[in-house]
């Protein structure tokens, strides 16, 4: 069985985007190097059904120094040998596993967007296969508009072409914003900017982030195959919005094989691996009418964080992990689905 993770070590970003899902900024939550050493040994090894396949670091910024990325990549490595093949694709088709580190590409360039080789070195030569540049979009632009965004993109392509290097750059769709984080408060700023809130029918089912197939993609290709995130306090979800969806359990203390194992027969998470959005309201005892509802003004996945507290509730999902919802998520809720509405829900 095949298994990719998006793993986000820690919150630490020097940009601090207005419209940033898991409230990034330079003074960010923080990796420990306990954590990351217990992770790792809970990952599948050789003898597990369980084959590794593709470790995606983000964050935050994963090339901010000081948030012991290079001490992750160091002990992952110690684990899981990185090809000698020259290409990213012929250590995959050897059965290496892959990993790759998220970023702005800031870090690895000049302020006249020239890649700094050297840094780019001293990266692949700890253990990295590849890079992916994730901010080829205004939300990231708009944060630093006097940056030449298109030089760093150009240099970046030139550069991997001249030394067989990887850069994979693309950037967020403006009407994908999620209703968590920073998005919260700078809703009507992104909105006035033409960005929306991502209400699209069957997002979860069909989106290659999201919590589908996460239990029954192990045999499939990418994109439908099965993509876990790891959360900066080790606990596993199925989505790569991990402040939304539940969390399912600890990979700090539970073998990931495990875990996903006894996953397997609940219902719930069955769900979620359908991306069945009515059923989670279905199993969270909210009528289909105000469920629908719910969908139309906040999307699948204002549902998700919905409805995922109440399930915490229930005495068959105390094994969720799942916070409270914040003052700013309640006032959200409250303005996008009317005054009684947010009660209606919770007080049941
Ligand atoms: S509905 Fe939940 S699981 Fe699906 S994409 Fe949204 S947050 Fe993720």
């Amino acid at each position: 069985m095949t298994q990719r993770i998006y793993w986000v070590p820690h919150t630490t970003c020097f940009l601090g985007c207005a419209h940033c899902h898991n409230d990034s900024s330079p003074s960010g939550r923080q990796a420990t190097r306990d954590l990351i050493e217990r992770i790792i040994a809970h990952l599948p090894g050789p003898e597990s059904d369980y084959r590794l396949e593709d470790v995606l670091v983000g964050g935050g910024e994963a090339l901010m120094r000081g948030q012991e990325t290079e001490y992750l990549i160091r002990t992952f490595r110690g684990r899981y040998p990185r090809g000698p093949q020259r290409t990213v694709a012929e250590r995959r088709a050897a059965g290496h596993v892959i990993l790759a580190l998220q970023t702005t590409g800031l870090p690895l360039a000049d302020r006249r967007g020239n890649v700094r080789g050297a840094l780019v070195k001293y990266w692949l030569e700890l253990g990295v296969d590849y890079f992916q540049v994730a901010s080829s979009d205004v939300f990231h632009r708009r944060e630093r508009p006097e940056f030449p965004w298109e030089a760093l993109e150009s240099s970046l392509q030139a550069y991997g072409a001249a030394h067989d290097v990887e850069f994979l750059i693309y950037g967020k769709n403006l009407s994908k914003l999620v209703p968590s984080g920073r998005v919260l408060e700078n809703l009507d700023a992104l909105e006035a900017e033409g960005a929306g809130l991502l209400t699209a029918e069957r997002y979860c089912a069909d989106g290659w982030e999201t919590a589908s197939h996460f239990l029954s993609g192990t045999q499939l290709p990418y994109p439908q195959c099965s993509e876990i995130v790891i959360d900066p306090d080790g606990w596993v979800h199925a989505c790569c919005w991990y402040e939304l969806s539940p969390g399912l359990f600890d990979v700090g203390t539970v073998d990931l094989a495990g875990g996903m194992q006894g996953l397997q027969s609940s219902l719930l998470c069955q769900a979620l691996d359908r991306g069945d959005i009515t059923r989670l309201a279905d199993i969270a005892r909210i009528a289909p009418e105000l469920a629908h509802q719910v969908r139309d003004a906040v999307g699948d996945c204002g549902c998700c964080r919905l409805f995922s507290v109440l399930l915490a509730r229930q005495p068959e999902h105390g094994w969720l992990r799942v916070a409270p919802l914040s003052p700013r998520e309640s006032a959200f809720y409250v303005r996008q689905l009317g005054e009684d509405t947010l009660p209606e829900i919770l007080d049941r």
